[in-house]
């Protein structure tokens, strides 16, 4: 297919390696995976258990500046980045969250990639997969029933109705399931319940964290669905509900195995978001993939503010692991509009407001700095930039005494990324170094959230609605206090107005409320109006879609 054909008709043109060759490139025996048809496969825990304490590579973060609704091309630059290594020699593995069906279908279309840089089978990965998606529904679903009844039975444990925190879920982006009642008509207890979708399950943060089936079946013990009325916690546990949600997300927390368009083996494993969740794929598969491989490149959701934040505080912070390198994804669209242009006119050349974006750039440059570990970055070339505009950009990162390779995977394959790829790879030649966290666990609540805001946010400080306030000094007094934060703030600026643009500086971010997560092992923070259930747009990427004449799907991009 020509460059620029719709991303499933480039996928469908390539014919998929069997799976047991792409694992064989990672030294793994067909008889070691739980295959999934011939494209597809599972690594069974009897395997991941021998990998244990095993780690061979160097890991490699993806992250981007503050993106365009459209995205920056963070998934599609680690699979191009991936590309380059293999192309290069290395045993190369890359990391990605897989899609949620909501984004598929509302705005954003799929989440495999795009372009020449995809993994396939694309279709499956951003339809039903093998299935994670749905078994994580179910055990959170679970929960939810065993709440009810357990209110049904006589309520033997006292849980006060209007304090249950744990709601229902699905995997579709619905606004009118956001808030309803259940309980009617006579059936059990009336009471005001929502959903939401899949990817804001405290349970898909839980799978993504877990390092074992032992400790993802301690964690979700460990969730917190209620108050008595006493006011005392209520854990899924004391519903005595964990070993049976364990017991449905036993073969989901084992990874899946894909590959690249150019065969490059891909771990595509649990899909959390990056507002009220932490953003990044399972522990389980990067853990696996840097046992195996010599190279992992994995991506870390929304701008590096928060996507790299919470991949550095949260996951490497939980999981031990430390990158090797940063790859900080720019692109001119995002940066023309960082320099006030309009969104109907970035395509075109403006060399002069890529240079007022670049500051958008340079802040991201800054905060990642502070994590101690060598970063790059990487350009993701579209058809419609100039040579002008790069120039312009080129300078800019020269300022900033950053390096800077420009990438055409996305329209060539790994042949645009080769570039990329041997930059990165000089970078990995030094020890990783231990990363720099943003704060100790052993700081306040408070000033945790503060310490990102005003390092990372720009922010000159945070002011905290009074239930914000109440409910961390009570996650203190019940002896959360040393968990990180998670914060939940729009992707598109560093404060958490949208509106503020990309360069808010000296501004107040405001805490509205927070939320326990104690089986993810977070606190979550919102700042601003952050949806657990999107809706669809006016025009839904599903609109989109169809099986052609041969059963072929069409529109899936
Ligand atoms: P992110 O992971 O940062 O959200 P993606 O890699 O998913 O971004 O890319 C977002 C969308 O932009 C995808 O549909 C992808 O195909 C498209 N895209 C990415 N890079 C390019 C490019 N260089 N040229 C054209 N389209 C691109
Ligand atoms: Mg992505």
């Amino acid at each position: 297919p020509a460059p620029g054909s719709p991303d499933i008709v480039i996928a469908r043109a390539v014919t998929p390696r069997p799976i047991a060759e792409v694992a064989a490139r990672l030294g793994i025996e067909a008889s070691q995976l739980l295959p999934f048809g011939h494209d597809k496969a599972k690594l069974p825990h009897a395997f991941t258990d021998g990998l244990a304490e095993r780690s061979r590579g160097k890991l490699v973060l993806v992250t981007a500046i503050t993106p365009t609704p459209a995205g920056e091309g963070k998934t599609t630059t680690t699979v191009g980045l991936g590309d380059g290594l293999t192309r290069l020699g290395h045993r190369a593995a890359i990391c990605l969250r897989e899609p949620s069906l909501g984004p598929c279908f509302g705005m954003k279309g799929g989440a495999a990639g795009g372009g020449r840089s995809q993994v396939i089978p694309m279709e499956d990965i951003n339809l039903h997969f093998t299935g994670d998606f749905h078994a994580i529904t179910s055990a959170h679903n679970l929960l939810a029933a065993l709440i009810d009844n357990h209110l049904h039975w006589g309520n033997e444990l006292n849980l006060d109705p209007e304090r249950i925190t744990w709601k229902r879920a699905m995997d579709m982006n619905d606004r009118a399931l956001r808030h309803l009642t259940v309980g009617q008509g006579g059936q059990g207890v009336p009471r005001s319940d929502g959903f939401d979708i899949t990817a804001a399950s405290e349970i898909m943060a839980i799978l993504c964290l877990a390092r074992d089936l032992a400790d993802l079946q301690r964690r979700l013990g460990e969730i917190v669905v209620a108050r008595t009325r006493d006011g005392a916690p209520v854990l899924a546990r004391d519903l005595k509900a964990d070993g049976a949600m364990a017991a449905l997300l036993k073969q989901a927390l084992a990874p899946n195995l894909v590959q690249t368009l150019e065969h490059t083996p891909a771990f595509v494993h649990g899909g959390p978001f990056a507002n009220i969740a932490h953003g990044c794929n399972s522990v389980m598969a990067t853990r696996s993939a840097l046992a195996l491989a010599d190279v992992v490149v994995t991506e870390a959701g929304f701008g590096a503010d928060l996507g790299a934040e919470k991949f550095f505080n949260i996951k490497c912070r939980q999981a031990g692991l430390a990158p090797s390198a940063v790859v900080v994804v720019a692109t001119l669209r995002a940066l023309k509009m960082h320099g006030g242009v309009a969104r109907e006119a970035l395509g075109k050349p403006d060399p002069e407001a890529v240079r007022r974006g670049a500051a958008n750039l340079a802040r991201h440059v800054e905060n990642l700095r502070g994590f101690g570990v060598p970063l790059m970055v990487a350009v993701n070339q579209f058809d419609q930039d100039s040579a002008e505009e790069h120039a312009v950009l080129r300078e800019a990162c020269d300022a900033l005494g950053v390096e800077m390779a420009v990438s055409s995977h996305w329209r060539d394959g790994s042949a645009g990324s080769e570039a990329l790829a041997e930059r990165v790879a000089a970078l990995l030649d030094a020890p990783a170094p231990e990363p720099t966290l943003t704060y100790a666990d052993d700081a306040g609540l408070v000033d945790k959230v503060r310490a990102i805001a005003t390092r990372l946010y720009g922010a000159s400080d945070i002011s905290l609605k009074d239930r914000a306030r109440r409910q961390l000094e009570e996650y203190e007094a019940l002896g959360y206090g040393h968990l990180p934060v998670c914060i939940a703030k729009t992707q598109y600026s560093f404060a958490a107005d949208p509106e503020m643009n990309g360069l808010a500086t000296g501004h107040v971010l405001p805490i509205r409320e927070a939320e326990l997560a104690a089986g993810a092992g977070f606190v979550v923070v919102l700042c601003g109006a952050i949806m657990r259930m999107p809706g669809m747009p006016r025009r839904p990427a599903s609109a989109g879609m169809r099986l052609d004449e041969a059963g072929e799907i069409e529109g899936l991009s």
